[in-house]
């Protein structure tokens, strides 16, 4: 069996990983609050664990791989955008969840095994939050449920943090239903315009954190694999979903391998919208970016790297795969190389895998570069990202010549003109015109011939119409 390393956030070490039962490796990532298209930050947890996904799939087989990601559908940021636009929550969150499935499929990651709505799994929240309260855990207050964080001693391990420091560096809410700072909700209550479900506690709906403690242990146990998402979710996010999965199944040990990805930046910046450098996937997809150019950046930089998103980049990626693409299927026979196999179980060494299709292309071996892209999850023969380079190619050539003629005509009439007059001054400013646009001027007795050089400027000539 491959050996596969992984970094653990919470030993703070590369480990070896060894799956609980290897008929049935589990892993759980945490997805997102569907208000809005997904930014270009939110894809990279999507492809990093898609990479992950694809490696265990290779190295334990599909049918042994368990990969929930959930969809956040219940959360106070959806109930403000219903607000704003008069819109009904479950327009907001059904739109917004067909629209993150189709632009991360754009990207060319696969479907996760399960896909769980935290609405559809209230029931189950409200008995662990009613599991937690019996075994001291939790506290009922006014409508609101709160963990009690002094009750887990082993709060702030994943953030290497203690609640003292915790206490002195976070703006904690300070309300007057709590019993300590720290606590934080399991379940809020709900006024008449906000969605509410009834409990043991009132009309109200679950805090953020308890969903994915429930649909974890749902879906896969009270023990499991890998728990992975941004590293901006460490703390709070993580931190207190180990201590309700913990807490509700003291047998269980919640996730064995914690991988957090770094964040995203836009050309050296935090992206954000006040620096007006903001954007999502589907502005990039819009704008003609191919997927699979967003794919390719996001993996040449390694996932506990802070990557930087740049438009040379996205340039250099689209060169290199269109110099890897073909037109045709290649011989059968193509096999994923093994040293992509390796690359990736060192703690997913992305950069180093593509580096190995680098070399395969150079090497020659068409069918073995198409299978390994392929499993990296590039489609390279004849990809819609070629066809539409060359149309776009082809259709600057037609706009050139259209151009170059129009110029030709002009050329010669006011020549024509000048012969007459011998006033030659407008031919004169329109060949300095064309020369400074990088074209040559070659006049005969027949007229004029006007062919681009290696630095022609197609904008200048445009400007001269
Ligand atoms: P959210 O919808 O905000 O909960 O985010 C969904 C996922 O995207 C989480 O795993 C976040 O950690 C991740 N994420 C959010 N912003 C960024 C960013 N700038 N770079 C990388 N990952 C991010
Ligand atoms: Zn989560």
């Amino acid at each position: 069996m491959t050996k596969i390393t992984l970094h653990n956030t919470m030993s703070r070490t590369k480990e070896v990983f060894e799956p609980h039962y290897d008929k049935n490796v589990q892993m759980y990532v945490c997805g997102p609050t569907v208000y809005d298209r997904a930014h270009l930050g939110n894809a990279r947890p999507v492809i990093v664990f898609d990479v992950l996904f694809r490696l265990l799939r290779h190295v334990y087989g599909p049918d042994h791989v368990t990969y929930v990601r959930n969809i956040t559908d219940v959360e106070d940021k959806i109930n403000a955008r219903a607000a704003e636009t008069g819109r009904t929550i479950s327009d907001i969150t059904t739109q917004t969840t067909q629209w993150f499935f189709d632009d991360m499929a754009a990207l060319g990651a696969l479907e996760p095994n399960e896909v769980p709505r935290a609405t559809q799994y209230i029931p189950q929240m409200i008995t662990m939050i009613e599991r937690l309260i019996a075994n001291g855990h939790a506290y009922e207050r006014d409508g609101h449920v709160l963990f009690r964080v002094r009750s887990y001693a082993e709060y702030g391990r994943l953030s290497g943090r203690s609640v003292d420091d915790m206490i002195a560096g976070a703006r904690v809410e300070v309300a007057p239903y709590k019993e300590d700072p720290m606590d934080f909700v399991l379940w809020k209550p709900s006024s008449d315009d906000q969605p509410g479900w009834p409990s043991p506690w009132g009309v109200g709906r679950p805090g953020w954190h308890i969903e994915c403690s429930v649909m974890s242990y749902e879906l896969l146990g009270e023990s499991f694999d890998i728990h992975g998402g941004g590293y901006d979710l460490t703390f709070p996010h993580h931190e207190n979903e180990i201590a309700q999965s913990c807490c509700a199944n003291p047998s269980g040990g919640f996730a064995k391998y914690w991988m957090h990805n770094e964040m995203l930046q836009v050309e050296g910046k935090k992206m954000s919208k006040s620096l007006g450098n903001f954007f999502t996937v589907r502005d990039l997809l819009d704008q003609g970016v191919p997927g699979e150019v967003i794919r390719f950046v996001f993996l040449s930089t390694h996932y506990r790297k802070p990557m930087d998103w740049t438009e040379k980049k996205a340039l250099e990626a689209l060169d290199t795969l269109t110099k890897w693409s073909r037109d045709a299927e290649p011989p059968k026979g193509g096999q994923v190389d093994p040293e992509i196999i390796d690359a990736l179980s060192d703690d997913l060494n992305t950069k180093g895998a593509l580096d190995v299709l680098g070399r395969l292309h150079k090497q020659g071996r068409d069918a073995d570069l198409i299978a390994s892209a392929r499993f990296l999850g590039f489609e390279l023969v004849n990809p819609k990202f070629v066809q539409d380079r060359r149309a776009r190619d082809a259709s600057l050539l037609a706009q050139n010549e259209e151009l170059l003629s129009a110029n030709t005509a002009l050329f010669n009439q006011l020549r024509a003109t000048a012969m007459a007059s011998k006033d030659f001054s407008e031919v004169d400013r329109l060949k300095a015109a064309l020369i400074d646009a990088g074209i040559e001027v070659r006049i005969s007795k027949d007229g004029v011939e006007l062919v681009p050089g290696s630095d022609f400027d197609r904008a200048k000539l445009e400007a001269l119409q």
